[in-house]
């Protein structure tokens, strides 16, 4: 306890006054007791000097002496020095305004000064009267009442008056002990009262949260509870699905061992199937592989064997050309009925070969894929009038009418191929008067199609014919077909016409087909796509040479013509050499290239047509240096090519070389006649 009390801070008590730390009424009692006891006077001040408690036993001439101002100020002021004066033990001195012996002691509580407790008015045993009487005078006090009063004062000896202030002394001091404890007890119970409160106002917060937590625990409860119901009834429906679940299982599992028994029956079953699959998969890739290899053996078959038929028809159409120029020959001199008959005939027995090998190297040629096309500026109008030409004397042998109807909004010149356009043409027309007996056969040409650069234009070839049955349709296009074996004999045909003509068409990015009807006619119509003629180009400026007119002054038939024939097979050069020189041209015959350019620098030509296969130097280069030579000279000798037939490139090897025109053998002299004589005919023109 003593311990606990001392930790309290001084601080704790420096607000507390006297009247709060003692009980004023026991104090009183007490002074008033001690003064009775010990016939001194006694009062308790505070510091400044201001009773506290009511004076005990003071005497009538303190009271007196009060009475005046300066004797109450005095008597204040020694009051405070008596009690500010010692801590260590009771003050005693006379006083400032009666001249009495007073006594005190301080009354400090924890270190604080606050009260002075005070005994005395009491004369001393060795007092000196005259002494006294200045006191009296100090104060303005008559002498004579002063000396009345002092009469009246205690009297008692200095040791007497120390005992009484020592023992005032220890007094105050067990007062101020006990008032210290009294304090402390009072801060501890006050701050017990203050900590009572706390715990009392943190209880009813607490209080008031448990029962906050406890509505929300109430609340959350019922949620849980039902929360509780729903998974309930989830487990209890989950508890029921796997129930079922295990019922399949077990049903599942059943399932399971009698599909596996199955499969394993099965399986055996299937194993053996296995093996004779794998044993027919594997016969199957040996075929396979066979066909593979047979396949690959009959293109290379194939290949050769269009390659063969390419060469082979090349080889026979050589002598052939000697065959039909000697005939040709034969015919222009005198001859006797029956032989200008019997020659006829070979004749036409010669164009009719020809007219076979011809088809068989072009189908020969296309499945080798050795057919080019060429695009040159040509007049659609006039290929179609040298068809029509052609064909119009067979049709009217036969009593046949030739019937074009021509799109006029056709421009003049368009861009193609047009040797391969003739030739399906010719074909198609061929047919039509070949399968026709009366009636008339009619082309038609109309544009389907065109833009900025190209013309698609659509030709119809109808007769009256024999038509042909539906069935029979399909294999139209089809090379070595023919409509019926029977047909075949009545009119002949190798059955390669229209599959070359399908894929000369296609070609020429256009579709061939056919409509017919057996015993009313057929109408076979096909399609090609041409470009527009771009004017200043070398090429066109060769083919629109005009050949219409062949008006041979009397000038030009005088001067007999000279020209050069450049070829290497010996019966083509006799054929050329003595039809030329049989219509009134003078001719130079050399073998070779070279000896073609040594005649060129000889002497000069007014045509030179030149064979591309010599030896030495080939058509090509021997063209190329006499163009080159010709640059000195100041005139330009037409060169025309005789070409084997339009092998892919000729053309444009031709006209790159710098010939001016060609002719395809074997040479059809009657048609090339007309050429010949026109490019002589302008030679000599641009010569003079
Ligand atoms: P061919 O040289 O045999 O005439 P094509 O390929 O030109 O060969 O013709 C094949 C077959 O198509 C002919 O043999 C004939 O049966 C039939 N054919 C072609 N054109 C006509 C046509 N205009 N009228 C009737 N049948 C035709």
């Amino acid at each position: 306890m003593e311990e606990k009390l001392n930790t309290i801070e001084s601080s704790d008590l420096s607000h507390y006054k006297f009247s709060e730390i003692f009980d004023l009424q026991v104090i009183q009692k007490l002074q008033d007791l001690f003064s009775a006891a010990t016939g001194v006077a006694s009062l308790i001040t505070d510091p400044d000097g201001t009773p506290l408690t009511n004076p005990s036993g003071f005497s009538s001439l303190c009271s007196e002496i009060r009475k005046t101002t300066i004797g109450l100020s005095n008597c204040m002021k020694s009051d405070c020095i008596i009690g500010n004066s010692k801590i260590d033990g009771p003050t005693i001195q006379r006083c400032l305004s009666g001249g009495l012996i007073d006594g005190g002691v301080s009354i400090i509580v924890d270190g604080k000064h606050i009260a002075n407790w005070l005994v005395g008015q009491i004369l001393d045993e060795d007092y000196e009267l005259e002494d006294l009487l200045s006191y009296a005078d100090l104060i303005g006090m008559k002498r004579d009442i002063y000396i009345k009063e002092l009469m009246k004062i205690k009297r008692m000896s200095n040791l007497q008056f120390e005992n009484v202030c020592n023992f005032l002394f220890l007094n105050a001091q067990q007062l101020s002990k006990s008032a210290m404890k009294n304090i402390s007890l009072t801060h501890e119970i006050g701050q017990r009262m203050i900590n009572e409160l706390e715990i009392n106002q943190l209880n009813t917060e607490l209080e008031k949260r448990v029962v906050e937590r406890t509505t929300q625990l109430e609340e959350s409860n019922c949620e849980l509870e039902e929360t509780n119901a729903v998974l309930e009834e989830e487990v209890h429906e989950r508890q029921k699905v796997e129930e079922e679940i295990l019922k399949l299982n077990d049903e599942l599992e059943t399932r399971v061992a009698e599909r596996t028994k199955q499969l394993e029956e099965s399986n055996g079953v299937l194993e053996e199937t296995n093996a004779v699959l794998e044993e027919e998969i594997y016969e199957r890739q040996k075929a396979e592989e066979e066909i593979i290899s047979a396949k690959e053996q009959a293109e290379a078959a194939n290949a050769a064997k269009s390659q063969f038929l390419a060469n082979m028809s090349h080889e026979i159409r050589t002598p052939m050309n000697g065959i039909i120029g000697m005939t040709d020959l034969c015919l222009m001199t005198e001859l006797k009925d029956d032989q200008r008959e019997y020659l006829s005939i070979v004749k036409s027995s010669t164009v009719a070969l020809l007219g076979v090998l011809n088809d068989i190297l072009d189908y020969s040629k296309i499945e080798a894929g050795i057919i080019n096309l060429v695009n040159l500026p040509f007049d659609l109008q006039k290929i179609l009038n040298e068809v029509i030409d052609l064909f119009n004397i067979s049709a009217t042998q036969k009593g046949l009418r030739l019937k074009s109807n021509f799109d006029r909004t056709i421009p003049k010149l368009i861009i193609g191929d047009f040797v391969r356009l003739r030739q399906v043409l010719s074909n198609l027309l061929g047919n039509g008067i070949k399968f026709t007996a009366q009636g008339e056969i009619h082309i038609k040409v109309d544009v389907e199609q065109q833009d900025d650069h190209i013309i698609k234009l659509r030709f119809v070839i109808s007769d009256t014919g024999i038509g042909i049955s539906k069935d029979k349709i399909d294999k139209l296009f089809k090379r070595f077909s023919q409509v019926d074996d029977s047909n075949t004999r009545q009119f002949g045909g190798t059955g390669l016409g229209l599959a070359i003509s399908k894929n000369l068409v296609e070609m020429m990015g256009g579709e061939i087909g056919v409509e017919s009807q057996e015993e009313v006619g057929s109408s076979f119509f096909f399609s090609a796509v041409f470009g527009h003629h771009e004017k200043h180009s070398k090429l066109s400026n060769i083919m629109e040479t005009d050949f219409s007119h062949n008006d041979t002054t009397q000038e030009e038939k005088s001067e007999r013509k000279k020209v050069l024939v450049a070829e290497d097979d010996l019966v083509s050069r006799k054929l050329v050499t003595i039809f030329l020189e049989k219509n009134g041209f003078e001719v130079i015959a050399v073998d070779n290239g070279k000896d073609a350019v040594l005649a060129f620098e000889r002497e000069k030509f007014n045509l030179i047509l030149m064979d591309i296969n010599m030896p030495y130097l080939d058509g090509y280069t021997a063209t190329s240096i006499i163009r080159l030579k010709e640059q000195d000279r100041r005139y330009h000798t037409p060169i025309i090519a005789m070409t084997a037939y339009a092998l892919k490139g000729d053309r444009e090897k031709c006209i790159e070389s710098g010939m001016d025109d060609y002719i395809t053998k074997p040479i059809e002299f009657s048609q090339v006649l007309e050429k010949i004589r026109n490019y002589v005919k302008s030679e000599t023109k641009a010569r003079n």
